[in-house]
């Protein structure tokens, strides 16, 4: 990835680093796990650059300078060439919640992801003037101080939909790019959103919006016709309040050398000495609502009570690092998911065996790079993700071959055909696919694994963000024509 003259500055919610103490009582950097830091990390490890996003660690402010700011990652073996610069903000309590548990996570999330009852329409107001717009704001302060000519500014995710338009009233020749994280879904849930406009309207100011796929690209051009923007589906850019904008499909894919490189020790022998099972089955998800958990598990449940000769044989492992612990409702799913999973380890395990270990907590990726070697089965079945990394990252881990089971709902099944594809609440025909994956032919195995990994390879994470880097320096070019070549007035945002 090379961003033209200037400096990278990445715009997010997520941090990629927090600082915290570890198990010794010491100051540590820990590296945040999520797609996010996934795909942009090697980048700006690489290239440097400045990332702007909310600093949530408990001990993050004790080492930042007066401007909020500190060189990630500063564990001991890394180079100072290695580091990049992070800026940390932060909100109030009362205004964090409103931003990132309200608007962000009980309104966008849901709505974007399908699940439109269960966003909380009702506090949607409330969560805009106390929390996402006063937000937004921040976010665009930020990058207005660290700005400098010919800087490429990349925003990412639902967090920071209005970011684009306030940054670009003060900076009306910077070049703007957003990448949309998660589905952008059909106007039937989008349009429900009261500020459904101001939304479009803060990212119309964006130079380029990158989503995954592009029923995405469709469904957000669509959403903006509804709004009555000017809509151009074949070149697939839009103008909306005096701001116009181009929308293309760029899957998110992984950095496949890293995954197919070696880790440390032999932690993956390890792993398998410990289950001592001839079938490991892997599910790795942050606990969401979205990613399909319980279902999973009733569908493992399926196959166990549909195949006893299987018993004792084959074993179920979900990782499920915490995420959003505030909210009511994932507490909720994650006491029904242990009930579930201590029920059914109670009904049907034994002394030697296991039937479902189930672990709460993220592990660095070097260790998740082990948990994928020693898996036979990749069991990833979200019943909606925008793209869905794991998936993946499954594949370019294992030069052996594996099977992979995967939702026909995560973004990756439209790259990933070669997988065996599940109605993920169709829970009979996850346990055929259980079965069929344990008793899949060796050649078959071999030539889906082959499709497979030549896929991730190819379209990885660099591919994926040069092809965007790339597209938004000619989009910059092209709306810098119209737009920028005669003085403009400021015009303001707001709800
Ligand atoms: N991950 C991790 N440690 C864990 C579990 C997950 O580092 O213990 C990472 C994983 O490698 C992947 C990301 O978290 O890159 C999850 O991305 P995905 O697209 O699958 O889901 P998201 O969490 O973004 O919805």
């Amino acid at each position: 990835m090379k961003d033209s003259d200037g400096k990278m500055i990445v715009v997010s919610n997520a941090e990629p680093y927090k600082h915290e103490e570890d198990e010794k009582g010491e100051l540590a950097c820990k590296e945040v796990e999520g797609g996010l830091t996934t795909a942009m990390n090697p980048q700006m490890r690489q290239s440097g650059g400045i990332w702007i996003a909310y600093g949530r660690g408990s001990h993050d402010f004790e080492v930042t300078d007066s401007r909020g700011k500190v060189s990630v990652p500063d564990f001991p073996d890394v180079s100072e060439k290695d580091q990049y610069e992070l800026k940390r903000l932060n909100f109030s309590d009362t205004q964090y919640e409103k931003f990132y548990r309200g608007y962000s996570n009980r309104i966008l999330w849901p709505i974007c992801h399908s699940f439109p009852t269960k966003a909380d329409l009702r506090k949607e107001r409330e969560y805009w003037g106390k929390g996402y717009l006063p937000s937004n704001k921040e976010y665009a302060r930020a990058v207005i101080k660290s700005y400098e000519p010919g800087d490429t500014i990349w925003i990412h995710d639902y967090h920071l939909a209005l970011v684009p338009k306030l940054v670009r009233n003060e900076i009306p020749e910077a070049k703007i790019g957003v990448f949309w994280h998660i589905p952008w879904p059909p106007w039937e849930n989008f349009g429900k959103i009261p500020h459904r406009n101001k939304l479009l309207e803060g990212l119309a100011a964006a130079d380029l919006i990158g989503l995954h796929l592009e029923k995405y690209a469709d469904n957000l051009l669509r959403c903006a016709d509804k709004i009555d923007a000017n809509v151009d589906r074949g070149s697939s850019r839009f103008k909306l309040a005096g701001e116009q904008t181009q929308v293309g499909a760029y899957p998110l894919g992984v950095d496949y050398d890293f995954f197919n490189g070696s880790t440390t020790g032999n932690q993956e022998e390890k792993i398998r000495e410990k289950y001592n099972s001839d079938h490991i089955i892997l599910g790795v998800d942050r606990q969401d609502y979205t990613k399909g958990i319980p279902e999973r598990i009733r569908s493992f449940e399926k196959f166990v009570r549909k195949n006893p000769d299987y018993r004792e044989k084959v074993t179920m492992v979900q990782r499920t690092p915490l995420s959003r612990t505030g909210i009511e409702e994932y507490q909720k799913e994650k006491s029904d998911i242990n009930h579930k999973v201590s029920e059914f380890n109670g009904k049907y395990g034994s002394h030697d065996w296991t039937p479902i270990n189930l672990f709460w907590g993220g592990v660095p990726q070097k260790e998740l790079i082990a948990e994928y070697r020693a898996a036979d089965i990749g069991l990833v079945t979200p019943g909606l993700d925008g793209m869905n990394l794991v998936a993946k990252e499954f594949i370019a881990a294992n030069e052996e071959p594996k099977v992979l089971i995967l939702s026909e709902f995560a973004g990756s099944s439209e790259q990933l055909d070669e997988a065996i594809q599940v109605n993920p609440y169709n829970t009979n025909e996850v346990a055929n696919a259980i079965k069929t994956a344990i008793e899949m032919p060796e050649e078959e195995k071999k030539s889906r694994w082959r499709k497979l990994r030549k896929k991730v390879k190819k379209e990885d994470l660099q591919d994926w963000a040069e092809n965007f880097i790339g597209d938004l320096e000619g989009a910059h070019q092209l709306h810098s024509m119209v737009n920028y070549t005669t003085p403009r007035k400021t015009r303001q945002t707001g709800g």
